[in-house]
């Protein structure tokens, strides 16, 4: 337990708030960590299923609707529990008000349903949180330069949280989800999974974009750059976040002993392009991927061959799954002028990732992969790298095989 005061910014997901039971828990918690002397504010996502309804109307509205009236739409379901939770407070005799996005103001860029956060007016919020008040903000929304409202993108209250965390100077952004924090794998498929104590921004980050969804991606790059240190924690169990019970995603040297590989993750959402036989030269890889990212098609590995003949070559490449089809579509499109001879599509694979900033200062980590993979008889189709973590792309029937081992290779399996 801490011994001075702090100033706390708690976030609490979907699942949190799913009902007045559960709000009135979420307060309950808010209560006991001011109780203990720390200023806090709150920010709030939307009842458990109620922005999926909420998109799903506007689809069925207009299927191309306007992203401005889209943003008008999907904010409300912050509003209800930001509204729910300050009651719930005030219940509990805790002074209490609640904010939407454009009242504090939340001033954001004009990029209709994947706004980015420029700047969070503050000074009324300090004066409250110094005056004994708890704040409630509504995430996910904002003020765009327009003057209209604007959201984030999906999972976007823990920006919404890290951004006031940073705002108001806080001293940590307490998490809380329906994990208790940060697991060195999948606990579902890997039984001896390890929650972390602590795991660097830059895992975080790795961990995000590779498909563990414990934190939107951008929460956590915009806590790197802050510094803001940020918990994991569970909001079904009982310790609250002074207790430290959750994972700190903190700077490398707030890590005393730090692992070589911290995570073992996987994304299925991958599918694989091989595009057979195309001509070996210059400019040819701009003709393939230039009208896919024009699409918005991601391309995330890449490999190509060298040609036996010096003219032609195998280009294999992966896209998410979703994308898949719309990629085939492109590239078929383009078949003469890219002259490959087939086009072999394969979603039956999976992005196998070990991370850890371990690896910059340690070598034959990928070869540690790699062979024990083999001893498993699974086969590595495609391979990338960066400085902390090696990725693999193996046939999606290993998943578990792959996870297990390599979670047992690096010594990440609990005792
Ligand atoms: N309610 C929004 C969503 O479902 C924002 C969030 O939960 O973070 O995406
Ligand atoms: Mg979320």
């Amino acid at each position: 337990m801490e011994e001075t005061m702090s100033r706390i910014v708690a976030k609490f997901g979907g699942t949190s708030v799913a009902d007045l039971d559960r709000i009135r828990a979420v307060a309950a918690r808010v209560k006991r960590e001011y109780d203990a002397g720390h200023e806090i504010a709150v920010v709030v996502s939307a009842m458990a299923g109620v922005t999926n309804d909420l998109v799903d109307l506007t689809r069925a509205a207009h299927s191309m609707h306007d992203a401005r009236e889209y943003d008008v739409v999907v904010s409300t379901g912050e509003q209800v529990t930001a509204g729910l939770l300050a009651i719930c407070l005030q219940e509990q005799g805790i002074p209490a008000r609640s904010w939407l996005g454009w009242q504090v103001p939340v001033r954001t860029s004009d990029a209709h349903a994947k706004a980015r956060i420029e700047k969070i007016e503050t000074e009324e919020m300090e004066r409250r949180l110094s005056d004994g008040q708890v704040c409630v903000l509504a995430g996910f929304q904002g003020i765009g330069p327009d003057n209209r409202i604007t959201t984030l993108g999906r999972g976007g209250s823990d920006t919404t949280a890290v951004a006031l965390a940073a705002a108001l100077n806080a001293d940590r952004c307490d998490i809380y989800t329906d994990v208790d924090g940060v697991y060195t794998s999948d606990p579902r498929i890997v039984t001896r999974a390890r929650k972390l104590d602590k795991i660097t921004y830059e895992e975080m980050l790795e961990m995000a974009s590779l498909g563990a969804k414990v934190l939107q991606t951008r929460s956590v790059e915009l806590a790197m750059n802050h510094g803001v240190p940020v918990q994991v924690l569970s909001s079904f169990e009982d310790a609250i976040g002074s207790d430290l019970p959750g994972t700190l995603v903190v700077d490398e040297e707030d890590i005393v002993e730090q692992e070589i590989v911290s995570g073992v993750t996987y994304s299925r959402d991958e599918a694989k392009i091989t595009l057979m036989r195309v001509a070996d030269r210059p400019g040819v890889a701009a003709a393939i991927f230039g009208p896919l990212a024009d699409a918005n098609v991601n391309v995330d590995m890449i490999v190509q061959n060298v040609s036996e003949d010096g003219t032609r070559t195998d280009m294999t490449f992966t896209v998410t799954r979703g994308d898949l089809d719309r990629a085939i579509e492109i590239l078929e499109a383009r078949k003469d002028e890219l002259g490959f001879t087939d086009l072999v599509p394969d979603a039956d694979v999976v992005k196998v990732s070990v991370v850890g900033v371990g690896m910059r200062s340690h070598a034959g980590v990928a070869q540690r992969m790699f062979s024990s993979l083999a001893e498993r008889g699974i086969n590595i189709q495609v391979i990338s790298t960066s400085e902390i973590k090696i990725s693999v792309l193996i046939a999606e029937e290993f998943t578990e095989l792959a996870l297990r081992a390599l979670h047992t290779v690096y010594g990440l399996d609990a005792a």
